[in-house]
């Protein structure tokens, strides 16, 4: 294995959040929830003696990203037409951009976690981003029939496409989590892969330790998470390696992921080039993109992952790792934001969205990106903090009110008082507590004084258990030091 080294460059394809067409006034609605064929007009479905206007906005987004993404905007960008011949795509060809693209040579910078091995982090090449438009949508319905739906005909598209600096499963898993985040905090696309709003394929070839060039790559497509991308990626090193080592040969070809099989699909053999006859498109003007027009949209950019997570560290001093977490997902980042603005302690507000909040979403199997449709608004969640800062809650009994919190929604001050759950500190009750568990566990006791310093955590279980756990921990630590300290010089 460790002879070969994965190749892999990702072509991304990100609908655009525009209300309308990239080419026309027609609506853009959601493609999997709309009724067929609802939003279209004469420019989507590519009727004759129509003409394209191009969408303002379409190229604004396009900048937003191509600027996020380092790139330099050439002053000319220009569409082009892909001709092709395909039931989806009315006109027989697709207007998209060829030799002047909107964006090119930019770069992301990625931190992979590798499941065995240290953190690194990683500059990936952006080559270029183009904007398009995004063809209709065949459903096969068997005996040779299919139906196609136009509503997606014409959506705004930015294809982005990166060097071919990817090596790893890990890396293009992290890649794509971190470019995704991009997009949905720059609001123009939202991420969703399930539905194909943002589309990842990966090109993967491997090479050889012996290699000077390249070798053939195949490309997987209709990937719908980044789950999905990850193991189908996994899957196709591995196939291309066992071909080369077993003297077969990798050919070229465009690969499927079933999802239900976890398999890939050879899907088909590419036996030449595609010849796509581009040329550039006569019915639109190229596209002057202007220095100020640059400077403006650059300076309208929002705090991008990044330069949120530098933030959350200097000012409320939160570890790398946690404002990592944080910041992946922009809803996660926001539920944080919100929570502080109810007057909590940064840190520790950090603490139990990555401990006890995503421990019940792990627990429930619920999203990280779906945190806002929890039962726990951020206004409550900060009450939770709040009473745990301010003594009225330890730990184990906080824990407990989080989970009712998330099954019944309620306020977590509702929930102390009608369980009775409020932290004990009252001293005279905990010393009461703790001298009865000591007399009660006299030999463990007289152990842990000879020198066995482990059974100070089982005294302390003793107490707590007394106490229903409700007790205050630091208060019963030093009763209980105090205690045993005066046994031993008795
Ligand atoms: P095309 O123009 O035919 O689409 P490109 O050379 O532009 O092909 O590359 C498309 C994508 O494939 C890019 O992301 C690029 O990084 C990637 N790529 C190119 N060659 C290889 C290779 N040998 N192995 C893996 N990925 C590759
Ligand atoms: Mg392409």
């Amino acid at each position: 294995m460790s002879d070969w080294k994965p190749i892999i460059g990702l072509e991304i394809h990100a609908e655009l959040l525009t209300k309308s067409k990239m080419f026309s006034g027609c609506p853009v609605v959601d493609s999997v929830e709309a009724a067929p064929n609802t939003a279209v007009d004469p420019v989507s479905l590519g009727l004759p003696g129509t003409l394209p206007v191009i969408n303002r906005q379409a190229v604004e987004f396009g900048l937003m990203v191509g600027l996020a993404l380092h790139c330099e905007i050439p002053p000319v960008n220009q569409f082009a037409r892909k001709n092709y011949f395909y039931p989806d795509l009315p006109k027989g060809y697709q207007i998209s951009q060829y030799e002047r693209p909107l964006a090119v040579n930019g770069w992301l910078d990625i931190e992979v976690t590798p499941p065995d091995g240290e953190p690194y982090q990683k500059r990936i090449r952006i080559r270029r981003a183009h904007l398009e438009e995004d063809t209709g949508k065949l459903t096969h319905v068997g005996g040779g029939s299919s139906l196609v739906d136009y509503n997606r005909a014409g959506v705004p598209l930015l294809e982005i496409v990166t060097e071919p600096d990817i090596n790893s499963a890990d890396e293009a898993e992290a890649f794509a989590r971190t470019l995704r985040a991009i997009l949905q905090y720059l609001g123009v696309n939202n991420g969703d892969m399930s539905k194909g709003v943002l589309r990842v394929e990966p090109n993967i070839s491997v090479m050889h330790k012996d290699d000077t060039e390249f070798r053939t790559r195949t490309e997987i497509k209709n990937l719908n998470s980044i789950r999905s991308l990850y193991r189908a990626s996994l899957a196709e090193i591995e196939r291309q390696i066992n071909l080369w080592q077993s003297g077969g040969e990798v050919k070229q070809a465009t690969l499927g992921w079933d999802e239900n099989k976890q398999r890939l699909v050879i899907q088909r053999y590419k036996e030449r080039a595609d010849e796509y006859r581009y040329f550039p498109e006569p019915d639109l003007p190229v596209v002057e993109i202007s220095r100020e027009w640059v400077e403006e949209v650059r300076a309208r950019l929002p705090e991008l992952p990044e330069a949120k997570r530098r933030r959350f560290m200097e000012t409320f001093g939160l570890s790398e790792y946690d404002a990592r977490q944080l910041v992946a997902e922009q809803a996660i980042a926001h539920y944080y934001e919100e929570t502080l603005s109810a007057g909590v302690n940064p840190k520790s507000a950090a603490n139990w969205i990555l401990g006890g909040l995503f421990a019940l979403m792990n627990e429930k199997g619920f999203e990280r990106e779906n945190i806002e449709s929890t039962r726990i608004t951020a206004r409550q969640f900060a009450e939770l903090v709040k009473l745990v800062d301010a003594g009225t809650l330890n730990k184990g009994t906080a824990a407990a009110v989080l989970a009712e919190m998330w099954d019944t929604g309620s306020d977590p001050a509702l929930i102390v008082a009608a369980r009775g759950l409020a932290q004990v500190s009252d001293q005279d009750i905990i010393r009461q507590a703790v001298a009865n568990v000591l007399a009660e566990n006299s030999a463990m006791a007289q152990d842990y004084l000879s020198g066995k310093e482990k059974l100070f955590g089982a005294l302390m279980g003793q107490v707590m258990k007394a106490m229903g756990g409700k007790a205050n921990a630091q208060v019963v630590t030093d009763i209980l030091k105090q205690q045993l300290e005066a046994m031993r010089s008795s």
